[in-house]
Protein backbone atom coordinates (compact mmCIF):
# COMPACT_ATOMS: atom_id res chain seq x y z
CA UNK A 1 0.00 0.00 0.00
CA UNK A 2 1.23 3.69 -0.87
CA UNK A 3 -0.91 6.98 0.10
CA UNK A 4 -1.44 10.33 -1.39
CA UNK A 5 -2.42 13.23 0.48
CA UNK A 6 -3.71 16.24 -1.56
CA UNK A 7 -4.38 19.22 0.22
CA UNK A 8 -5.36 22.18 -1.09
CA UNK A 9 -5.43 25.36 0.99
CA UNK A 10 -8.55 27.34 1.87
CA UNK A 11 -10.82 25.20 -0.23
CA UNK A 12 -14.57 25.32 1.11
CA UNK A 13 -16.57 22.20 0.28
CA UNK A 14 -19.68 24.15 -1.06
CA UNK A 15 -17.32 25.19 -3.48
CA UNK A 16 -16.09 21.83 -4.68
CA UNK A 17 -19.27 20.63 -4.93
CA UNK A 18 -20.53 23.30 -7.31
CA UNK A 19 -17.69 22.04 -10.03
CA UNK A 20 -18.17 19.06 -12.49
CA UNK A 21 -14.97 17.60 -11.68
CA UNK A 22 -16.45 17.28 -7.94
CA UNK A 23 -18.47 13.91 -9.28
CA UNK A 24 -15.83 13.09 -11.04
CA UNK A 25 -14.11 12.89 -7.66
CA UNK A 26 -16.76 11.48 -5.36
CA UNK A 27 -17.31 8.51 -8.12
CA UNK A 28 -13.42 7.16 -6.64
CA UNK A 29 -13.61 8.04 -2.79
CA UNK A 30 -15.89 8.16 0.07
CA UNK A 31 -16.81 11.74 0.82
CA UNK A 32 -17.76 13.68 3.11
CA UNK A 33 -18.30 17.78 2.80
CA UNK A 34 -19.04 18.15 6.73
CA UNK A 35 -15.26 17.46 8.30
CA UNK A 36 -13.51 19.96 10.72
CA UNK A 37 -10.60 21.69 11.17
CA UNK A 38 -9.10 22.96 14.02
CA UNK A 39 -9.34 26.80 15.98
CA UNK A 40 -7.20 28.87 14.91
CA UNK A 41 -8.41 28.20 11.43
CA UNK A 42 -5.11 29.23 10.08
CA UNK A 43 -2.49 27.74 7.39
CA UNK A 44 0.66 26.50 9.72
CA UNK A 45 -1.32 25.38 13.12
CA UNK A 46 -3.95 23.51 11.13
CA UNK A 47 -1.17 21.50 9.34
CA UNK A 48 1.09 21.16 11.96
CA UNK A 49 -2.41 19.16 13.74
CA UNK A 50 -2.98 17.30 10.51
CA UNK A 51 0.40 15.86 10.99
CA UNK A 52 0.58 15.43 14.88
CA UNK A 53 -3.01 14.22 15.57
CA UNK A 54 -3.34 16.97 18.11
CA UNK A 55 -5.25 20.71 18.25
CA UNK A 56 -2.79 23.58 18.11
CA UNK A 57 -3.45 23.59 22.07
CA UNK A 58 -1.32 20.68 22.38
CA UNK A 59 1.35 21.39 19.67
CA UNK A 60 2.08 25.33 20.70
CA UNK A 61 1.70 26.21 17.04
CA UNK A 62 -1.01 28.95 17.17
CA UNK A 63 0.30 31.41 14.14
CA UNK A 64 1.92 31.16 10.74
CA UNK A 65 5.38 31.16 12.43
CA UNK A 66 6.18 27.73 13.73
CA UNK A 67 6.64 27.32 17.28
CA UNK A 68 8.82 24.39 18.33
CA UNK A 69 7.04 21.75 20.58
CA UNK A 70 8.04 22.02 24.29
CA UNK A 71 6.62 18.44 25.04
CA UNK A 72 7.29 17.26 20.91
CA UNK A 73 4.97 14.41 19.54
CA UNK A 74 5.66 12.26 17.23
CA UNK A 75 4.54 13.74 13.39
CA UNK A 76 2.97 11.28 10.89
CA UNK A 77 6.33 11.50 8.71
CA UNK A 78 8.71 10.73 11.91
CA UNK A 79 6.19 7.48 12.35
CA UNK A 80 6.55 6.59 9.26
CA UNK A 81 10.43 7.01 8.46
CA UNK A 82 10.60 4.34 11.21
CA UNK A 83 8.63 1.86 9.98
CA UNK A 84 11.20 2.05 6.85
CA UNK A 85 8.59 4.93 4.99
CA UNK A 86 10.06 6.77 2.18
CA UNK A 87 7.90 10.31 2.19
CA UNK A 88 7.81 13.26 -0.53
CA UNK A 89 7.11 16.49 -0.24
CA UNK A 90 5.70 18.77 -2.32
CA UNK A 91 4.96 22.30 -1.62
CA UNK A 92 4.27 26.38 -2.40
CA UNK A 93 4.44 27.67 0.30
CA UNK A 94 7.38 27.33 2.60
CA UNK A 95 6.53 27.61 6.19
CA UNK A 96 5.43 23.98 5.68
CA UNK A 97 9.12 22.62 5.84
CA UNK A 98 9.27 22.68 9.69
CA UNK A 99 6.20 20.05 9.11
CA UNK A 100 8.50 17.71 9.42
CA UNK A 101 12.01 17.34 11.56
CA UNK A 102 15.11 16.56 9.95
CA UNK A 103 15.74 12.93 8.62
CA UNK A 104 12.10 12.33 8.07
CA UNK A 105 11.50 12.74 4.18
CA UNK A 106 13.11 11.22 1.26
CA UNK A 107 12.74 13.93 -0.94
CA UNK A 108 11.06 17.36 -0.86
CA UNK A 109 10.24 19.83 -3.63
CA UNK A 110 9.30 23.25 -2.72
CA UNK A 111 8.77 26.26 -4.81
CA UNK A 112 8.28 30.28 -3.34
CA UNK A 113 4.24 30.59 -4.43
CA UNK A 114 4.39 33.86 -3.12
CA UNK A 115 7.05 35.00 -5.90
CA UNK A 116 6.50 32.97 -8.21
CA UNK A 117 2.30 32.55 -8.50
CA UNK A 118 0.66 29.42 -6.63
CA UNK A 119 -1.48 28.72 -9.82
CA UNK A 120 1.77 28.22 -11.67
CA UNK A 121 3.09 26.84 -8.57
CA UNK A 122 0.68 24.23 -8.21
CA UNK A 123 0.58 22.86 -12.00
CA UNK A 124 4.43 22.35 -11.54
CA UNK A 125 4.77 20.88 -8.89
CA UNK A 126 2.08 18.25 -9.78
CA UNK A 127 4.02 17.42 -12.67
CA UNK A 128 6.90 17.08 -10.27
CA UNK A 129 4.77 14.59 -8.04
CA UNK A 130 3.61 12.30 -11.16
CA UNK A 131 7.12 11.77 -12.23
CA UNK A 132 7.75 11.07 -8.63
CA UNK A 133 4.82 8.55 -8.09
CA UNK A 134 5.67 7.28 -11.51
CA UNK A 135 8.99 6.11 -10.27
CA UNK A 136 7.92 4.10 -7.43
CA UNK A 137 10.48 5.55 -5.02
CA UNK A 138 8.12 6.84 -2.30
CA UNK A 139 5.78 5.25 0.15
CA UNK A 140 3.81 8.56 1.04
CA UNK A 141 3.07 11.46 -1.09
CA UNK A 142 2.46 15.16 0.13
CA UNK A 143 1.12 17.41 -2.61
CA UNK A 144 0.02 20.93 -1.27
CA UNK A 145 -1.92 23.28 -3.69
CA UNK A 146 -1.83 26.89 -2.46
CA UNK A 147 -3.93 28.80 -5.67
CA UNK A 148 -7.60 29.17 -3.82
CA UNK A 149 -5.88 30.85 -0.43
CA UNK A 150 -4.25 33.02 -2.42
CA UNK A 151 -6.80 33.73 -4.81
CA UNK A 152 -9.26 33.88 -1.15
CA UNK A 153 -7.23 36.41 0.32
CA UNK A 154 -6.90 39.02 -3.22
CA UNK A 155 -10.36 38.81 -4.47
CA UNK A 156 -12.81 36.99 -1.85
CA UNK A 157 -13.80 33.14 -1.31
CA UNK A 158 -16.46 32.18 -3.07
CA UNK A 159 -15.12 34.67 -6.14
CA UNK A 160 -14.68 34.11 -9.35
CA UNK A 161 -11.17 33.85 -9.46
CA UNK A 162 -11.46 31.61 -6.14
CA UNK A 163 -13.55 29.26 -8.10
CA UNK A 164 -11.51 29.09 -10.95
CA UNK A 165 -8.73 27.92 -8.58
CA UNK A 166 -10.58 25.53 -7.24
CA UNK A 167 -11.22 24.27 -10.72
CA UNK A 168 -7.17 24.09 -11.18
CA UNK A 169 -6.88 22.26 -7.98
CA UNK A 170 -9.29 19.50 -9.11
CA UNK A 171 -8.14 19.46 -12.24
CA UNK A 172 -4.55 19.08 -11.01
CA UNK A 173 -5.50 16.52 -8.05
CA UNK A 174 -7.69 14.43 -10.72
CA UNK A 175 -4.26 14.55 -13.19
CA UNK A 176 -2.77 12.77 -10.11
CA UNK A 177 -5.28 10.55 -9.36
CA UNK A 178 -5.29 9.34 -12.91
CA UNK A 179 -1.58 8.40 -13.12
CA UNK A 180 -1.70 6.49 -9.84
CA UNK A 181 -0.82 2.86 -9.75
CA UNK A 182 -3.25 0.37 -8.43
CA UNK A 183 -1.41 -0.28 -4.78
CA UNK A 184 -2.37 3.34 -3.98
CA UNK A 185 -5.11 4.74 -1.71
CA UNK A 186 -5.80 8.70 -1.26
CA UNK A 187 -7.35 11.76 0.47
CA UNK A 188 -7.68 15.03 -0.48
CA UNK A 189 -8.52 16.99 2.21
CA UNK A 190 -8.24 21.23 3.06
CA UNK A 191 -6.68 22.99 6.15
CA UNK A 192 -9.25 25.43 6.81
CA UNK A 193 -11.99 27.13 4.53
CA UNK A 194 -12.49 31.23 4.50
CA UNK A 195 -14.85 33.53 4.45
CA UNK A 196 -14.96 37.38 2.61
CA UNK A 197 -10.85 37.42 2.22
CA UNK A 198 -9.46 35.89 5.51
CA UNK A 199 -9.91 33.15 7.89
CA UNK A 200 -8.97 32.19 11.10
CA UNK A 201 -12.76 32.36 13.35
CA UNK A 202 -14.64 29.67 14.09
CA UNK A 203 -17.25 30.21 11.81
CA UNK A 204 -18.81 27.19 9.93
CA UNK A 205 -17.11 28.92 6.49
CA UNK A 206 -13.58 29.01 7.94
CA UNK A 207 -13.92 25.65 9.84
CA UNK A 208 -15.43 23.08 7.77
CA UNK A 209 -13.53 21.25 5.06
CA UNK A 210 -13.86 18.88 2.66
CA UNK A 211 -12.46 14.88 3.00
CA UNK A 212 -11.81 12.27 0.20
CA UNK A 213 -10.59 8.85 0.62
CA UNK A 214 -10.35 6.55 -1.67
CA UNK A 215 -8.41 3.41 -2.77
CA UNK A 216 -9.73 1.73 1.06
CA UNK A 217 -13.35 1.46 2.33
CA UNK A 218 -13.95 3.60 5.71
CA UNK A 219 -15.68 3.42 8.65
CA UNK A 220 -19.01 5.12 9.98
CA UNK A 221 -16.12 7.59 11.91
CA UNK A 222 -15.86 9.21 8.52
CA UNK A 223 -19.38 11.22 8.81
CA UNK A 224 -17.94 13.20 12.08
CA UNK A 225 -14.12 13.43 10.93
CA UNK A 226 -11.87 16.24 11.90
CA UNK A 227 -8.71 16.78 10.68
CA UNK A 228 -7.54 15.58 13.60
CA UNK A 229 -8.29 11.56 12.10
CA UNK A 230 -5.88 12.20 9.05
CA UNK A 231 -2.51 10.94 10.14
CA UNK A 232 -4.39 7.91 12.29
CA UNK A 233 -5.93 6.93 8.82
CA UNK A 234 -2.71 7.26 7.10
CA UNK A 235 -0.53 5.19 9.40
CA UNK A 236 -3.38 2.26 9.82
CA UNK A 237 -2.98 2.60 5.45
CA UNK A 238 0.77 1.36 6.42
CA UNK A 239 -0.23 -1.08 8.69
CA UNK A 240 1.63 1.01 11.09
CA UNK A 241 0.48 1.91 15.06
CA UNK A 242 -0.41 5.61 15.45
CA UNK A 243 1.47 7.59 18.24
CA UNK A 244 -0.34 6.98 21.73
CA UNK A 245 -0.36 10.85 21.98
CA UNK A 246 -2.53 11.15 18.55
CA UNK A 247 -5.74 12.45 19.30
CA UNK A 248 -7.68 11.60 16.72
CA UNK A 249 -9.01 8.02 15.03
CA UNK A 250 -8.39 6.61 12.02
CA UNK A 251 -11.34 6.41 9.58
CA UNK A 252 -10.15 3.13 7.59
CA UNK A 253 -12.83 0.27 7.81
CA UNK A 254 -10.82 -2.86 9.29
CA UNK A 255 -11.65 -5.91 7.62
ZN1 LIG B 1 -4.85 32.00 4.21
Amino acid sequence: MKVLLVLIDGARPDAIEMLPEFEELRARSEYSGNCRTVMPSVTLPCHVSLFHSVTPERHGTTTNVYSPQVRPITGLCELLAKGGKRCGFFYDWEELRDLTRPGSLFYSYAFNGHEIGYRECDDRLTDIAIEHIAHGDVDFTFLYLGYPDDAGHRMGWMSEEYMYSIKNSLRDTLRVLDALPDEYAFIITADHGGHARAHGSDCPEDMTIPLFIGGTAVNEKMEKATILDIAPTVAELFGIAPDREWEGVSLCKRS
